[in-house]
C-alpha cells in the first residue's frame, strides 16, 4: 500500500493548533494532503504551520462558534488549495471533570454547546456545501468521546454534546450520502493533551495511570493523540470509502470490552 494514503486531497483541521487536531495534521500531511490547521490560538496553529513546513499546511483563525468564520474558513481553503476533500471537525472543549449536574453553570454549558454542537454543525453544514458544489465524495470526521457510552465517562454537559456531534454525523451520514459524501465520527478514549490536564488539574502521569488502568489493551503505553490521528487517516481516506455513519471509538477496549479475571 502507498505511504501517500492522502495524496492530492485538501483537509480542514480544527483545533489543529493542540492536541489531537495538531496531531492529526502532522499525520494527514505526511501522507500527501495539504492541510488548513483553523484554531483560535494564533501562536502555536503559527508554530505547527513552521514545523510542518509551509508548503504542507497554512493557519487561518476560526472561531468554530461563528458561522460567518466557518463559513470564511472554507472559502479560504478552496481560494488556497483549489478543493476541500476533508473537514475534521475536532475542536473541542469541557466544563471541569469535577463538575456535576448539581452545579451546573449556565455560562458554561451555553459555552461549550456553542463550541461543540454549534460549532461541529456549522463545520458540516459548510464543508458539505463546498464538496455537494463540487462534486467531491467527500469525507467528514467529528470528534466524539468515549463519554457518549455510558454516564460517568465525562461531565454532564460535555457528554451531552458529544452525544449531539454523534447524532449530527448520523443524520449528516444519511443526508448527504446521495451526494457520495461521509460522515463519521472518531471517540478517543483518555489522551493527555492540555484539554484533558486543564480540565483534571492532574500531572501527566496521574492522567496516564488513571486511563491505562481503565484499558483492556495493555503493555502499549499511553493511549497518544497520534493514536487518535491515524483513526482520523482511515476515515479520511478512501479505504474507508464504504464507512459511513459510524462512531469508531480508539479507546483501548475501555468501552467495548469488560476486562476478565488474570
Ligand atoms: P486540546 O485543548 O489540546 O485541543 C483543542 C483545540 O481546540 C485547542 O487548540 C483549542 O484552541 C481549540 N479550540 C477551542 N475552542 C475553539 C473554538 N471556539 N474555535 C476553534 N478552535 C477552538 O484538546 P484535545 O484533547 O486535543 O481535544 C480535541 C478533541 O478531542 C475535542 O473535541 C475533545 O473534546 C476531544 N476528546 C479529547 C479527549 C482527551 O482525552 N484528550 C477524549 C475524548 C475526546
Amino acid at each position: 500500500m502507498s505511504k501517500q494514503r492522502l495524496e492530492g486531497k485538501v483537509a480542514i483541521i480544527t483545533g489543529a493548533a493542540s492536541g489531537i487536531g495538531e496531531a492529526t495534521a502532522r499525520i494527514f500531511t505526511t501522507h500527501g494532503a495539504l492541510v488548513v490547521i483553523a484554531d483560535i490560538q494564533d501562536e502555536l496553529g503559527a508554530g505547527v504551520v513552521a514545523s510542518i513546513g509551509p508548503g504542507k499546511c497554512k493557519y487561518k483563525r476560526c472561531d468554530v462558534r461563528n458561522e460567518k468564520e466557518v463559513e470564511e474558513l472554507v472559502d479560504f481553503t478552496i481560494k488556497a488549495y483549489g478543493r476541500l476533500d476533508i473537514m475534521f471537525s475536532n475542536a473541542g472543549i469541557s466544563e471541569k471533570l469535577t463538575s456535576t449536574i448539581l452545579d451546573v453553570d449556565f455560562a458554561v454549558l451555553d459555552n461549550v454547546i456553542a463550541v461543540n454542537v454549534r460549532g461541529v454543525a456549522a463545520t458540516i453544514k459548510h464543508a458539505a456545501r463546498a464538496m455537494v458544489a463540487s462534486g467531491t465524495r467527500g469525507s467528514i470526521i467529528c470528534t466524539a468521546s468515549i463519554a457518549v457510552t455510558k454516564g460517568g465517562f465525562g461531565p454532564a454537559v460535555y457528554t451531552a454534546s458529544k452525544l449531539a456531534v454523534v447524532g449530527l454525523v448520523r443524520s449528516a451520514a444519511a443526508e448527504l450520502g446521495r451526494h457520495g459524501i461521509r460522515a463519521n465520527c472518531v471517540s478517543p478514549g483518555g489522551v493527555v493533551t492540555p484539554l484533558a490536564l486543564s480540565l483534571c488539574g492532574w500531572s501527566q502521569s496521574q492522567v496516564e495511570e488513571f486511563a491505562g488502568a481503565m484499558m483492556v489493551l495493555k503493555g502499549g503505553g499511553p493511549l497518544k493523540a497520534s493514536d487518535i490521528g491515524e483513526a482520523a487517516l482511515f476515515l479520511a481516506s478512501d479505504e474507508s470509502a464504504f464507512v459511513t455513519g459510524q462512531n469508531l471509538m480508539v479507546d483501548g477496549g475501555v468501552t467495548a470490552v469488560g476486562s476478565r479475571p488474570a
